[in-house]
């Protein structure tokens, strides 16, 4: 069970940070035109791109049982933590989405658990790039990054370059 974060990003993108990689996924999500529609993963996944401990089962379980609680509990607190989605996101990963989004206008990524079932009618507020480091990523549902430098959006740059 996993984390993939999809990311719906204009075809012509800056490389991601040392370690981040751009894959190929499906889930039956189709790129618009002009976009290019990838997982961005560390490893075979996107669990590594939250900030260490947000959903490591492992390392939350072993703590949990150090604390006393039963089996039930802890079972209960790991499927809470994986359907409320998690704390913020690696910080050179929010730091390149932010820089993405302010160049080409907006951005959208769904971070989806592999275990639900995707939808991809569910669409979260837009956050400005300029919060993307203090943000928790909210689990299943399509979020847009904004741009939050007005003045290379008014310039006309908006047109899917990054
Ligand atoms: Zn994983």
């Amino acid at each position: 069970m996993c984390f993939f974060i999809i990311a719906d990003l204009p075809e012509q993108c800056s490389e991601p940070p040392e370690d981040i990689y751009l894959s190929e996924c499906y889930y039956g999500l189709a790129a618009r035109k002009g976009r290019q529609l990838v997982c961005v993963v560390s490893g075979n996944c996107s669990c590594g791109l939250f900030w260490e401990g947000s959903h490591d089962e492992a390392k939350m379980r072993a703590k949990y049982v150090k604390q006393g609680w039963s089996a039930t509990k802890i079972k209960r607190a790991l499927s809470d933590s994986a359907a409320h989605g998690s704390a913020g996101i690696h910080s050179g990963l929010a730091m390149w989405l932010a820089s993405v989004a302010n160049k080409s206008g907006a951005i959208r990524i769904f971070a989806h658990w592999d275990s639900a079932e995707l939808n991809a009618d569910v669409q979260h507020p837009s956050v400005p790039a300029a919060d993307v480091r203090a943000w928790k990523i909210p689990a299943e549902g399509w979020v847009t990054i904004e741009s939050s430098s007005e003045t290379e959006t008014a310039n006309g740059n908006g047109g899917g370059q990054c």
